[in-house]
């Protein structure tokens, strides 16, 4: 795969599933810039690997809720390195809860942070895209999106709302080569679900098909793929990443 010349934003790509993605988009050669909201070190070391792979880094610390911060990280993107090619809307936190103990802040947050976070960059990075005439989003969703989940309605409502509004930018802008795919992973061993209880990852292998919980490489393979060339045909699909778990 190459993705030589390709440069890309992986919001939250300082950490988990999104620290794979830019790792494996350097390695194919591509320039990553990734965003954080509170873990610094981690978005510079990040940085620090990619550049060593012999690509360019950036770390820019963004609130993805925000939008003009969005506006700006894509300025600065644009300005130092030209173009933007590739947008991964990776970002995401989970506050699970039961719908009579859900509260108003937890839908509020994780409705903003997963969902509008995606208009957010979306908007700002599809001028850009048309201007270098293509592009490809890659918006990180999550099977309950697609099965829904009890204790996690504010977050399959924001997977479900990032499927929607995945297909509905994919034919406003495809006349324009600008592609938009979601990659729906099932359960991935990252700080997100490191918290699980040995119980629940027990019922999670139960109900896989393959039997195991999924690592963030095996999400990041399938970001690249979308992210190439290689997947040039493909727009407005959703790619579970699951194991098998929501068939
Ligand atoms: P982690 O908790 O390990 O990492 C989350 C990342 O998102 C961090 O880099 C974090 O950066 C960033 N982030 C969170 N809030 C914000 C914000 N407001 N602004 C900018 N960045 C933010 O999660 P995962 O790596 O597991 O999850 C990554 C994506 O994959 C999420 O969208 C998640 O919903 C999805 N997913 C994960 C699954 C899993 O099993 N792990 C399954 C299905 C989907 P910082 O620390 O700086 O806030």
């Amino acid at each position: 795969m190459d993705l030589k010349g390709k440069n890309c934003l992986v919001t939250g790509g300082g950490r988990g599933i999104g620290r794979a993605i830019a790792l494996q988009l350097a390695e194919y050669g591509a320039n990553v810039a990734v965003t954080y909201s509170r873990s610094a070190d981690a978005a510079n070391e990040t940085v620090t690997e990619i550049e060593t792979l012999g690509a360019r880094g950036m770390a820019l610390q963004a609130d993805a809720t925000n939008f003009a911060k969005a506006e700006e990280v894509i300025n600065t993107l644009t300005e130092e390195w030209g173009s933007i090619d590739v947008l991964v809307n990776n970002a995401g936190i989970a506050q699970d809860n039961l719908i009579l103990r859900m509260s108003e802040e937890n839908w509020d947050a994780v409705l903003d942070t997963n969902l509008k976070s995606v208009f957010n960059y979306c908007k700002a990075a599809t001028k850009p895209m048309m201007r270098a005439r293509g592009g490809s989003v890659i918006n990180i969703g999550s099977v309950v999106g697609i099965s829904g989940n009890a204790g996690q309605s504010n977050y399959a409502a924001s997977k479900a709302g990032m499927i929607g509004f995945t297909k509905s930018y994919a034919k406003e802008l495809a006349s324009r080569n600008i592609r938009a795919n979601v990659v729906a992973p099932g359960y991935i061993l990252t700080e997100m679900t490191e918290k699980l209880s040995e119980n629940v990852l027990e019922a999670i292998k139960t109900e896989t098909p393959l039997g195991r919980a999924g690592n963030p490489d095996e999400v990041s393979n399938v970001v690249a793929f979308l992210a190439s060339d290689l997947s040039s045909y493909i727009t407005g699909e959703v790619i579970r990443v699951d194991g098998g778990m929501a068939m």
